[in-house]
């Protein structure tokens, strides 16, 4: 828990992520950040699409709290969504309601995002939007809400840590969505702190999506939580086509490989672009053991 607060708090150090802007790649990132610009990004989807592996393509911001820089991320979004044509790669977008200036203006946010869905609906695909902590949820569910009026290329997050996400959950069957178990620190106001009790409720709100909902995007990398699925789905003859395993890049390589080659639909979440910092610390929370790939790097030099 005292590792966990640790990185979650250099996530959140404003100085250390536009040090890190400037310097490139570091510390290991590289291992789970697909590139720094977009023509590395679409060779790595190249190589997963190879295996049978779809990606969401992720462009790394945060802390955006000037209109010229949610102005330059819906750009290289609107860029990503050109690439993922003209390449004709399996992928679609993944974007952050932040980075678009949520903190800024909501209309503002809401008409960067439009511009974004009604370009990528133009080519069939798809923008998740991510969700992000608790202050930025409601307004979220907002944006997509709205959205959806016009557009039905669109789906969302549902972080199960938290005590309203069964009601999100009913509320948004009708969306495509992720499922995750939540990547935040979050006050127990609000959200489950307990392990055991997020990994029960993660497993309750995926049943109910396989059996209610539209198509579930199961976002783990716990290996009990995909075989309990994949037991469920046998057991509820719920077809492939309505719903797909999702890891983030670099992570449990062999398993993303061995639940394509198992015939399960496959999607590699891929970050790129210069702003990985916070991102980098947020897998470290999560999971200290991922500092085994800091440390690989920096012997490995
Ligand atoms: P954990 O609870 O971290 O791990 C469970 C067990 O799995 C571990 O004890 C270990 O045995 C095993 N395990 C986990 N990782 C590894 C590994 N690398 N190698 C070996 N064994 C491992 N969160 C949000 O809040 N909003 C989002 O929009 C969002 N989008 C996401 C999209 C994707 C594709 C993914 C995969 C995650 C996303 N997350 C998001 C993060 C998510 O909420 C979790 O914080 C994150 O996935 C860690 O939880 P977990 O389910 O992977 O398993």
């Amino acid at each position: 828990m005292i590792l966990k607060d640790f990185f979650i708090g250099l996530s959140q150090n404003q100085l250390l992520n536009s040090a890190a802007k400037k310097y490139g790649l570091k510390l290991g990132a590289q291992n789970v950040v697909a590139g720094t610009n977009i023509a590395e990004t679409i060779e790595s989807i190249k190589e997963l699409n190879k295996h049978g592996i779809s990606c969401t393509v992720d462009n790394l911001g945060e802390f955006v709290f000037e209109k010229e820089e949610a102005t330059a991320a819906k750009n290289q979004i609107l860029a990503v969504i050109q690439a993922i044509h003209e390449n004709g790669v399996d992928a679609h977008i993944s974007l952050k309601p932040s980075q678009l200036g949520l903190d800024i203006d909501y209309e503002f946010c809401k008409e960067n995002i439009k511009e974004i869905v009604s370009a990528a609906h133009e080519y069939g695909i798809f923008v998740n939007f991510d969700m992000e902590d608790n202050a930025r949820l409601q307004p979220s569910f907002n944006l997509l809400d709205e959205l959806s009026e016009n557009y039905d290329n669109i789906g969302t997050v549902i972080q199960a840590y938290f005590f309203r996400a069964e009601e999100d959950l009913h509320q948004h069957k009708n969306y495509r969505l992720r499922i995750v178990k939540g990547a935040y620190k979050e006050s127990p106001e609000v959200a489950y702190q307990d392990k055991q009790e997020i990994d029960k409720n993660y497993i309750k709100l995926i049943e109910w999506h396989l059996l209610n909902g539209k198509f579930t995007s199961i976002a783990t990398h716990d290996h009990n939580v995909i075989n309990h699925v994949k037991q469920f789905v046998k057991e509820n003859n719920i077809p492939n086509e309505k719903f797909e395993f999702q890891m983030l890049y670099g992570f449990r390589k062999e398993m993303q490989l061995d639940l394509a080659k198992e015939g399960y639909n496959f999607c590699t979440y891929v970050p790129f672009g210069q702003d990985w910092y916070g991102y980098f610390m947020r897998r470290l929370a999560e999971r200290p053991q991922n500092m085994n790939l800091v440390v690989k790097q920096v012997f490995t030099k």
